[in-house]
This record gives C-alpha cells, structure tokens and sequence, in this order.
C-alpha cells in the first residue's frame, strides 16, 4: 500500500498522537565539495514535529557550511521553516484513539521539542564562520567603520 504525500494522516509516527501533518525535515551535512542529506519524513503530531525540526535545523546549523555546497544547508533550512508553518496550525496531540499498529512503547509520549534553534548554542557556529568570512573579506576595519 502507498501514502500519498497529500492523504490525511490520522496518527503521529513516534507518538501515536493526533491530528497529525505530512512533512520531511532535512539535515544537511557540508564537507568541502560534496555534501549529504538526512531526510526525516512523515506523519507527525505538534510536538514531535517541532522536536524533529529543531533537531533537524541545529545540526545543519553546525554542519552545513564547511564546504562550497553551503547554500544546500541554507536551502534546507528555508525548506525545513515552510514544513514547519503546517506543523504549528496542528492543535496539541491527543490520545482517545488507542495505540496504532507499529508504535510500541511510545505511544502517548511525544518527543520534547527542546530548546528554539534561536536560543541554540548552535547559532554560534554561523555567527562565527560570518564573522571569520567578513574579517577575511573586508580585513578587520570593518569592526571599527
Ligand atoms: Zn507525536
């Protein structure tokens, strides 16, 4: 049986929970002159969700930009934002349905969203590679213009 990627989906993949929406997270990872994707997709809840976004998006954060490929994780990041925006119109994840097939011990148990990719000490790692770029750039003037 296939998915369509546009069908309702009832329950939460981890947690069982519902209402649920499609959606595929990306990581990206940058090395010089390559790079790889590491997609999460399917059914998620609220939370489980945001916890796979923010998850997704602090680690590109910090692996995406060491190589020529950057803008791969930039455009993974953009593309992770809008599947975020149809997981927040979801109301909290409830419970009344019972355990779906294949959930295990889970069910009930979404996973904790974490810390905003905003507050991450993973921001630090673009902040500085900005810096360090404009420093290389511009020479070190810029700090004091
Ligand atoms: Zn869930």
């Amino acid at each position: 049986m296939t998915t369509s990627r546009t069908a309702p989906i009832v329950s939460c993949d981890v947690c069982g929970g519902g209402p649920s929406a499609y959606a595929s997270f990306r990581a990206v990872v940058v090395i010089l002159i390559g790079f790889h994707v590491r997609t999460r997709s399917g059914g998620f809840c609220r939370d489980c969700g945001l916890a796979v976004f923010r998850e997704q998006q602090k680690f590109t954060l910090v692996a995406g930009w060491w190589g020529i490929p950057a803008p791969a994780g930039l455009i993974a990041l953009l593309m992770n934002a809008s599947q975020l925006a149809r997981i927040n119109r979801l109301p909290p994840p409830r419970y009344d349905a019972g355990p779906p097939p294949g959930i295990g011990n889970r069910f009930g148990r979404p996973l904790r969203p974490g810390r905003p990719v905003g507050q991450s000490p993973a921001l630090i790692v673009p902040i500085l590679l900005a810096v360090a770029f404009l420093i290389v750039c511009c020479g070190p003037r810029f700090l004091y213009d």
